[in-house]
């Protein structure tokens, strides 16, 4: 296990249990801890226990793992939480927010009038750059998967 965790992450350090954690859920493979920053009370955090950075170099089989215990966390806060609802959410890089770079799940539990939003205006695309685009991606996902 520790051959597979990263000097100087502070996740691997929560893992390794060098820093201290309120973890309220661990198997052999992942962990769930709540966030120290929490946007709202419940605010839980998923990884797995090994260190990978983001979902571009997460094996398929740890996403499974990792997506299992979210399921599990979620149902969880809705139950002992009983928000209005829960957002998951994920982030990849520096550009979409990514803080701490052992990958991990936000389990984040949300009110209609908690003031949060990620309000992006809701404009029609341009059908022919959409459909490029699908093109491209389907291409690429057929070259690599
Ligand atoms: P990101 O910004 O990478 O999506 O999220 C990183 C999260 O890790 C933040 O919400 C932050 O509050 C949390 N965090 C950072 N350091 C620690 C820590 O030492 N312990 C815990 N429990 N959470 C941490
Ligand atoms: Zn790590």
């Amino acid at each position: 296990m520790s051959d597979r965790l990263q000097d100087g992450c502070i996740f691997c350090m929560i893992i390794k249990g060098e820093i201290p954690s309120f973890t309220i859920y661990e198997d052999d493979a992942t962990k769930a801890f709540m966030d120290i920053n929490p946007l709202t009370p419940g605010h839980t955090l998923v990884i797995p226990k090994f260190h990978t950075a983001n979902i571009f170099e997460a094996p398929a089989d740890s996403l499974g793992q990792v997506m299992t215990t979210v399921g599990k966390v979620s149902r969880a806060v809705d139950r002992v939480i009983a928000p209005e609802g829960i957002n998951i959410l994920q982030a990849n890089g520096a550009g979409a927010g990514q803080s701490v770079f052992h990958i991990h799940f936000h389990v984040i539990p949300r009110a209609v009038d908690d003031g949060f939003t990620m309000n992006w205006p809701q404009v029609p695309g341009n059908m022919d750059d959409i459909g490029k685009t699908a093109k491209a991606l389907q291409d690429d996902i057929s070259k690599h998967e």
